[in-house]
């Protein structure tokens, strides 16, 4: 069992304690800075790189031996392979949901099992364990035979903008992803998740007195009211299909009739399949209103494609399973209707799991929390996990 939590604990009271709201890079930065010490001491090609037109610090840590494709046996197998330079891509966000000042209120505290602080769960305790597996392959002197590159993003708690494509350049030349978001009670991982996007829905009318001269006023807000029960049609639970109208504006005084009204709509998807389906309906509404002279207009679009498991990601979960028993452990999976950059990796076909993190709930809420008790268990058994990997290479 791993035996640095000492230093575990250190390091995640470090980390903590810097703010790094999604919108205060200098705090991403001091986090990106931390890790890029850390992974250079075990060799790694560590770089802090400015992503996107915001110029978001990202951190990137290569292995600059094995170059994954000679020498694998599955290599004429695997289509993928060709293009492949890493065997894994650890991925983490080094933002949280907390506005800058949030350290100062509650800083890195523990309570018997549990530790307290912002993204304590979401996801600095995963980030180290990313570290911790490498730094614990490296002592033992596995490290060199595996090629991982490391990519903490910064931006991932407002949709990754800066750094997507960067991700998913990287997950092209990667076999396998593990994302460090957070392992659920239990020793639950994350093999699916869902897709989805947000759409807005504005219908457009014509003011009128709402008393004297209702026939020359063109009810916004009832054309919206038809278009929202149609709306909810989508919501299709046997595919993992949900489409809920979550905000509704519209109108001013109660004697005009409004002339515009806006839905605000959030769309999950389990199956690739359904992206297509859900996006001609809102690209269609346009041209069907129910009021004769009301017009609709739409904006947004599906733009996280389902973490959908694969043939490949599960046999990649029973290799986790498998070494979770070797320690005790009864690692399960879940699916789970939230999004991570898993998505991005998924979609581009490289098998992807999740919640490879310290076990903890509560994201993005003052009460988050991590269990301790985890933290050997995790990165014990992803050490474990990498080395199997290595073994299979030969
Ligand atoms: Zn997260």
């Amino acid at each position: 069992m791993f035996k640095h939590t000492d230093l575990f604990l250190k390091d995640f009271q470090t980390i903590v304690n810097i703010d790094s709201s999604s919108d205060h890079l200098p705090g991403i930065e001091k986090v990106a800075r931390f890790f890029q010490k850390r992974f250079s001491a075990i060799g790694l090609a560590a770089d802090v790189l400015f992503q996107g037109n915001a110029k978001v610090p990202c951190l990137q840590a290569v292995s600059d031996h094995g170059h994954g494709t000679t020498g694998n046996k599955d290599s004429a197998k695997n289509g993928r392979e060709d293009a492949a330079v890493y065997d894994l891509m650890f991925m983490g966000h080094m933002d949280t949901v907390f506005p800058f000042g949030e350290v100062e209120k509650r800083q890195f505290s523990i309570q018997g099992d549990k530790a307290f602080g912002p993204g304590v769960c979401d996801m600095k305790g995963g980030l180290l364990v990313a570290l911790h597996v490498l730094e614990t392959l490296e002592r033992e002197g596995a490290l060199e035979k595996l090629s991982v590159c490391v990519a903490f993003n910064g931006d991932e708690e407002t949709g990754s903008t800066n750094s997507k494509e960067w991700i998913r350049s990287t997950a092209k030349k990667s076999r396998n992803v593990f994302v460090f978001e957070p392992c659920r009670p239990g020793y639950r991982m994350v093999s699916q998740r869902k897709g989805g996007g947000w759409f807005h829905v504005t219908a457009t009318g014509k003011e009128a007195h709402a008393g004297a001269d209702p026939d020359k006023g063109i009810n916004a807000v009832v054309e919206l009211a038809n278009q929202i029960v149609a709306i909810d049609k989508l919501n299709d639970p046997d595919r993992g299909t949900s489409a809920q109208v979550t905000v509704v504006n519209g109108g001013d005084k109660v004697n005009i009739i409004p002339n515009q009204a806006v839905a605000a709509v959030d769309v999950r998807i389990a199956q690739l399949g359904e992206k297509e389906k859900v996006e001609r309906f809102f690209n269609t509404l346009c041209d069907n209103t129910i009021l004769p002279r009301a017009k609709i207009s739409v904006q947004g679009q599906i733009d996280r494609p389902p973490m959908e498991t694969t043939q490949k990601s599960l046999a990649l979960l029973d290799l986790i399973i498998d070494e979770g028993k070797k320690i005790g452990i009864d690692v399960t999976s879940i699916a789970t209707g939230g999004c991570s950059d898993g998505n991005f990796t998924a979609a581009l076909g490289t098998p992807t799991i999740d919640g490879m993190g310290i076990v903890g709930a509560n994201s993005h809420r003052q009460d988050e929390y991590v269990e301790l008790s985890s933290i050997p268990v995790m990165v014990t058994l992803i050490s474990n996990v990498c080395k199997s990997l290595i073994s299979g290479k030969s």
